[in-house]
């Protein structure tokens, strides 16, 4: 089932780097495998999968020690700073950083513990409220800000589209968030590269390859629906054992 969701998902990227006369080793799948059990990214795995996104950095740090070594672990969901010094070194690459204060405590923590971390900048292009990320019209100061950190990397951008019916109506916000790393590139930064674009989920992927996507974030068509409702309940099921 998940190895033949991939070849599916590999083939549509294939199709949208045509289209786009664009070449398909420029694309990356991270296969997104929040709240899904190891044995099915071992699944996964032995599909010939080796980008993993997570949104919660303790899920991450159980699922490390129980897959191979050679996995890529992307962190995709919100950081919180105190939660920093137990995910740096452990990561290929942080998608979600869209402060100072979060990118100076990854500075912070990656030059006590000798590591070198790459991080994207998360955009909320859409400016909506529910969601994380820098304005467009401020990104480029933060780039400059965080582009003097020791042991921090900015090697592009990221951003989590709206929810849609139809993926067509995301195509100007994948087009804006390309835009702007062309700007940001152009700007020949010292510490600063825009080669990754970050950005398309299971309902729009083919169009963000098509808008220029280097890495495109894929949960759903790989590992099929997330059960949140039976996930809650266990978390309940959990506290109440533990009497809180
Ligand atoms: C969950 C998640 C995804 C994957 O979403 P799907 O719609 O299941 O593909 C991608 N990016 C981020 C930041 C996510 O949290």
């Amino acid at each position: 089932m998940i190895q033949e969701n991939i070849t599916l998902v590999e083939q549509k990227i294939a199709d949208a780097c045509r289209e786009a006369g664009r070449k398909c080793q420029e694309v990356s799948l991270i296969a997104v495998s929040k709240t899904k059990p190891v044995s099915l990214l071992q699944e996964a795995y032995d599909a010939g999968a080796r980008d993993f996104g997570e949104n919660k950095v303790q899920e991450l740090l159980d699922k490390i020690p129980q897959l191979p070594k050679d996995i890529r672990w992307h962190l995709i969901g919100h950081l919180q700073r105190n939660k920093v010094k137990s995910i740096v070194g452990k990561t290929a690459l942080i998608h979600s950083v869209d402060s100072l204060r979060l990118a100076e405590e990854i500075s912070r923590e990656s030059v006590k513990q000798q590591v070198e971390t790459d991080i994207l900048i998360e955009v909320n292009v859409a400016e909506e409220e529910s969601k994380f990320g820098v304005s467009i019209s401020d990104a480029q100061a933060l780039v400059e800000q965080i582009a003097v950190l020791p042991g921090v990397h900015i090697q592009g951008l990221m951003t989590v589209a709206p929810n849609v019916e139809n993926a067509e109506e995301n195509r100007i916000i994948f087009r804006k968030l390309k835009e702007l790393s062309v700007d940001i590139a152009k700007k020949n930064i010292d510490n600063v590269n825009m080669n990754v674009l970050s950005m398309g989920m299971t309902g729009d992927y083919a169009v963000a390859v098509q808008e220029g996507a280097t890495c495109v974030r894929v949960g759903t068509g790989i590992f099929g629906q997330r059960d949140y409702t039976k996930r809650q309940s266990e978390q309940f099921q959990a506290a109440e054992r533990h009497g809180i």
